[in-house]
């Protein structure tokens, strides 16, 4: 099956795929250069098809859809919008009124949920399985203990970290494929689809763009990009990989993609500062503590944005070492890994389709250790 933004061989067109993930002001500008730049830059003989829309929900993020040598309208990017906001509602680990909130409100007993959110926890839990629990949807009592990203956010005793981690337990969440319900074994467990609903509500876009028969598009989620197709001129797309350096806008590298999610968990997308020490969102399921393995960010290239989207999440906890291992072992599945030292690993794959493009990120080598 990153935190990106797609880029050709151009700074400007750099700027079009920051377009998505990026803030404020900047984003705003970069969306009213996008049909522009890809104009002049791909030889498109139309103007691109963009729009943008904030989600609040599990998906937290402007979502940005650029269509490209496109004349059907904007029908498809409606359809899109109509989806995620359904999407958002559904999944959102905040909103009381989702379907993982009526799963942790009903701990204990089984509740009924909708096709898409049961497909989605079956797959969050293969993850699980896979990764020793690296990757855990039960975390949500760590998540919220800490508060990363809200106003609430704290460094909580260590005898308030240990009683949440009670909590937390993929293997307590039984499933019933016939019944369609979720049961989680204890009162007190808590369901957090936050670090997979987004890839999948990728996907589903990426379905109503094949289906409308769209060639060539990107859709950018905030660090979760698709490049769909090619290039209008036949190339893969160019996706920037962002700097994980707290603060800067740019990227470090660049990977060729068509057809591909590109999905990038790191420290710099939710933390606070407290002491001149850094917690960000991504928590390690065994300790209850944000993860502290000096990474800043693994960026996961794959066809499903939801495999991407997990396994970023889950290779950021595994670590550098022990993610690359595992995704060694998942065919058309690549990754990036960024140390706090600014060295790069990629995974075998990526050899012929990774370019470094700042020079203060150093690629770990073959023959170097890793
Ligand atoms: P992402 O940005 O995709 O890495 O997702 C991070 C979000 O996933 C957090 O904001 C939490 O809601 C949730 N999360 C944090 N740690 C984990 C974990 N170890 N396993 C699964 N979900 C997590
Ligand atoms: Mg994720």
């Amino acid at each position: 099956m990153g935190k990106l933004f797609f880029t050709s061989e151009s700074r400007a067109d750099a700027a079009c795929a920051r377009s998505a993930g990026q803030m404020g002001a900047a984003r705003r500008v970069a969306c009213l250069l996008l049909p522009f730049v890809l104009l002049c830059l791909c030889g498109c003989e139309k103007q691109p098809e963009t729009k943008s829309k904030m989600l609040d929900g599990p998906l937290d993020t402007v979502s940005t859809i650029t269509l490209y040598d496109w004349s059907g309208g904007e029908e498809p990017i409606d359809e899109i919008f109509e989806m995620l906001g359904d999407i958002d509602s559904r999944m959102s680990s905040v909103s009381l009124t989702s379907e993982p909130a009526a799963i942790s409100a009903g701990a204990g007993s089984p509740v009924a949920v909708s096709q898409d959110t049961f497909g989605l926890i079956r797959y969050a839990q293969t993850v699980s399985a896979e990764t020793g629990g690296a990757f855990d949807i039960t975390v949500r009592p760590v998540v919220f203990l800490w508060g990363v990203g809200t106003e609430n956010a704290r460094v909580p005793a260590q005898t308030e970290i240990d009683a949440v981690r009670q909590a937390v337990g993929y293997d307590r969440v039984s499933l019933d494929e016939t019944a369609l319900s979720v049961a989680l074994a204890d009162t007190g467990m808590q369901l957090d689809l936050g670090g997979i609903a987004k890839g999948y509500a990728c996907d589903r876009a990426v379905e109503i763009l094949r289906n409308a028969k769209v060639g060539h598009a990107i859709i950018d989620m905030g660090g979760n990009i698709y490049a769909c197709g090619t290039k209008p001129d036949g190339s893969p797309w160019r996706v920037g990989v962002k700097s994980p350096l707290v603060g800067e806008n740019g990227h470090f590298g660049i990977v060729s993609a068509a057809d591909r999610a590109v999905v990038t968990s790191g420290v710099y997308e939710r933390f606070f500062e407290t002491d001149g020490k850094l917690y960000h969102h991504i928590m390690d399921p065994r300790t209850g503590r944000p993860v502290d393995n000096a990474l800043l960010s693994v960026t996961i290239i794959s066809e499903s944005s939801t495999q991407a989207d997990a396994l970023s999440t889950a290779c950021f906890v595994l670590g550098a070492e022990r993610g690359l291992e595992y995704l060694e072992t998942l065919p058309g599945v690549e990754g990036i890994f960024v140390g706090e030292d600014l060295r790069v690993w990629i995974s075998s794959g990526l050899r012929d389709s990774f370019q470094m493009a700042d020079k203060r990120f150093a690629l770990v080598g073959d023959d170097e250790e890793g």
